[in-house]
C-alpha cells in the first residue's frame, strides 16, 4: 500500500546523485513521462550532481551511446547484460549479441563506470533449467571481467513463495535467499572483493541488510522505498557508510505503481533514508554523495 504522506517529503535544495536509472530506454507508446532531454536537464536543475543510467543489453546500449553524443556532462553508463536478457533474448540472437557486447566492455574501458546490471532473477526465470543458464552466464562474467578493475552492479531477485520450482521443491534456488546466497558463493569462487560490488535496488532478505554491508558491500536504496514499506525496511539496519541511492526509473515511483519514474525522484531515497534512520535528509545527501563518487570514482565537473 502507498504511504505518501506519512514521510516527510524532500527538503528542497537538497544535493543528490542517483546511481541507476534506465535512461534513455525503450519505453511503452504513449506514456506520461517527460521526454529523456527534459529528464535529463531537470536532474540537473533540480540538484543532481551526476547520473548513471544502467544498460542492458546491446541494443540499450546502443541507445545511451547515441544519447551521449548530445548528453554527456556529469553522466555516465554501466554496461549490463541482465539476468533478463538472459532469459528474454531469443536463441538465434544469443550468440552474436553476446560477442558484441563482451568486445564492447573489454576494449572500451575508458568509456563506462562499471559492469552491471548482471545478476541473477528467480522471478524471470521459475524453472531449474532457465535459473541455471543466468548462473552460467554470471560466471562466465565475472571470469571475463574479474581483471579489469571496474566495479560491478547487481540485479539480484529471489524467488518468492509461489515461484519455486516445483519440478525440485528441495532445490537450493527455491529459498527465500537462494540467488544472493548463490551470488555470494560465486563473487567469493572468484576472490572479488566486496566493496567493489554495489546491490541495485537492494530487496533483501532483511538479515542481509545488516550482514551484506558487514562484509563490505554497498546497497543500493530505491526511490520506492519512500512509500513501500517493503523497500525501506530491508536497508533500515544498514549503515549510511553502505548506502548509495537510485530511481531505477522508469521503475520503481516513490508511491505510485507502474512505469513512471524519473531520475530527479531520488530526492525521495533520501528521504526515505533519512527516515528509517532518525538522520537529516542533508547527511543522507553527503553521505550518499560520497558513497557513490568513491565506488564510482565519479569526477564532477
Ligand atoms: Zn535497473
Amino acid at each position: 500500500m502507498s504511504k505518501k504522506g506519512k514521510i516527510p517529503e524532500p527538503e528542497k535544495n537538497l544535493k543528490f546523485i542517483d546511481v541507476h536509472c534506465h535512461l534513455p530506454f525503450h519505453r511503452p507508446k504513449n506514456d506520461q513521462l517527460p521526454t529523456d532531454k527534459e529528464q535529463y536537464l531537470s536532474y540537473f536543475k533540480m540538484g543532481g550532481l551526476f547520473l548513471i543510467t544502467s544498460t542492458i543489453d546491446m541494443q540499450t546500449l546502443d541507445l545511451t551511446l547515441d544519447f551521449m553524443k548530445k548528453f554527456n556532462k556529469n553522466f555516465g553508463f554501466t554496461c549490463g547484460w541482465a539476468p533478463q536478457t538472459v532469459t528474454y533474448t531469443p536463441k538465434n540472437k544469443y550468440s552474436l549479441e553476446w560477442k558484441k557486447w563482451i568486445n564492447y566492455i573489454q576494449n572500451n574501458l575508458d568509456k563506462y563506470l562499471g559492469i552491471g546490471e548482471i545478476g541473477l532473477d528467480f522471478h524471470h526465470a521459475k524453472i531449474l533449467e532457465k535459473r541455471n543458464k543466468q548462473v552460467e552466464e554470471f560466471r562466465k562474467i565475472i571470469e571475463l571481467t574479474r581483471d579489469l578493475d571496474k566495479p560491478y552492479i547487481l540485479h539480484v531477485r529471489n524467488a518468492a513463495e509461489h515461484e519455486f520450482d516445483r519440478q525440485h521443491p528441495k532445490h537450493r534456488f527455491n529459498k527465500k535467499d537462494g540467488a544472493n546466497k548463490e551470488i555470494l558463493n560465486i563473487l567469493k569462487e572468484y576472490n572479488i572483493e566486496p566493496k567493489r560490488v554495489m546491490w541495485h535496488c537492494f530487496s533483501g532478505p532483511l538479515e542481509y541488510g545488516r550482514t551484506i554491508p558487514n562484509q563490505g558491500f554497498i546497497l543500493s536504496v530505491p526511490s520506492s522505498a519512500y512509500g513501500f514499506e517493503r523497500w525501506r525496511k530491508v536497508s533500515k539496519f544498514s549503515p549510511l557508510e553502505s548506502l548509495v541511492t537510485e530511481t531505477d526509473s522508469y521503475y520503481q515511483h516513490p508511491f505510485k505503481r507502474g512505469p513512471l519514474n524519473v531520475p530527479s525522484n531520488v530526492r525521495y531515497s533520501i528521504a526515505a533514508i533519512a527516515y528509517s534512520h532518525n538522520v537529516s535528509q542533508e547527511l543522507v545527501s553527503e553521505k550518499t554523495i560520497e558513497n557513490a563518487k568513491k565506488f564510482f570514482n565519479l569526477e564532477i565537473i
